[in-house]
Order: structure tokens, then C-alpha cells, then sequence
């Protein structure tokens, strides 16, 4: 991973801050890949990215893990995946997902662990290790 930068934060909401923060160093086609446990954060910053993007603040943002996918309506349309039910690069290429790649939009990936070997090259990683139960670092990778 090229250029990292590290940030802490210290409660959900300056992560979610730090979310609206990035979403202007985000344009269309990018595409974020998400690393971390469960509980990490991950849908907490994505809660930040996606309000960065929303045309009047009413977005509701929740982990699609019963659907993998979330479409929203914002400036730049957002697609938030949640790969933690997928088994392989397999299903999600039977899953018809890497059109997304391809699109306008703006891809964020929780979970992408499970397709690493697919992602594209001018992916953003951001992986979210639990400091302990407040603190969080996020180490952001590739960011322009
Ligand atoms: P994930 O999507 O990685 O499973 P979530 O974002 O759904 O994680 O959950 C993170 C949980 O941790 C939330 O309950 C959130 O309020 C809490 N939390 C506490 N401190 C932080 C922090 N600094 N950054 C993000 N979330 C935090
Ligand atoms: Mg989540």
C-alpha cells in the first residue's frame, strides 16, 4: 500500500466527520475497499462519505448485509456494498457486481477482503483497527 496516512479518532462521530472530510477527495469512479472486524467502523465512516455526497442530509445508511448491495440517491450515485455473506470473486462475478467497477458512481466496499484479488489497481484502501472501545485508527491508502 502506497501513501499512507494514519488518522485516530476518539468516538463515531468524529469518524463520521472525518467521512464528509474524505468524500471530497473522492470523484466519480472510485472505488474504496474497506478493511476491518466487525464493530470496527467501517459503515460508521461510510455514514461520513455517503453525507459528503447527499443532496439534502436525509440519506439512511446501514450495512446491506442481507441484500450485499445499497443504492443511493446522491450527488454522485453511491453504491455500498457488503460482501460479508460473499464466498468468492466467483459469486460476485455471478452476481453481475463488477459493472459497478465500471460506472460513474462511487463504489465502497465493506468486507472486500473477500474479493481482494479482483479489485482494481487505483483502489482506496482504508483498513480500521479498534483502539479500544471509542478510539479507532484508519490507515488510508492511495489517496490523492
Ligand atoms: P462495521 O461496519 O465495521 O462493522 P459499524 O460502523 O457498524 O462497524 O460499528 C461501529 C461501532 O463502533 C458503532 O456502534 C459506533 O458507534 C462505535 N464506535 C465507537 N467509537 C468509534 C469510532 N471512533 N469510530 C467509529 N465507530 C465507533
Ligand atoms: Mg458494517
Amino acid at each position: 500500500m502506497a501513501k499512507i496516512k494514519k488518522i485516530i479518532t476518539s468516538s463515531a462521530k468524529e469518524t463520521i466527520q472525518l467521512g464528509i472530510d474524505l468524500s471530497q477527495s473522492l470523484k466519480n469512479g472510485s472505488i474504496v475497499a474497506f478493511l476491518g472486524d466487525l464493530g470496527a467502523g467501517k459503515t460508521t465512516l461510510i455514514k461520513g462519505l455517503v453525507k459528503g455526497f447527499s443532496k439534502d442530509d436525509t440519506v439512511n445508511v446501514n450495512s446491506p448485509t442481507f441484500v450485499y448491495l445499497n443504492i443511493y440517491d446522491t450527488k454522485t450515485p453511491i453504491y455500498h456494498f457488503d460482501l460479508y455473506r460473499i464466498k468468492d470473486k466467483d459469486q460476485f462475478y455471478s452476481l453481475g457486481f463488477e459493472e459497478y467497477f465500471l460506472s460513474n458512481g462511487i463504489c465502497l466496499i465493506e468486507w472486500s477482503e473477500n474479493i481482494k484479488d479482483i479489485l482494481p489497481k487505483e483502489t482506496i484502501f482504508i483498513k480500521i483497527s479498534h483502539l479500544d472501545e471509542n478510539k479507532r485508527e484508519i490507515q488510508i491508502s492511495n489517496l490523492n
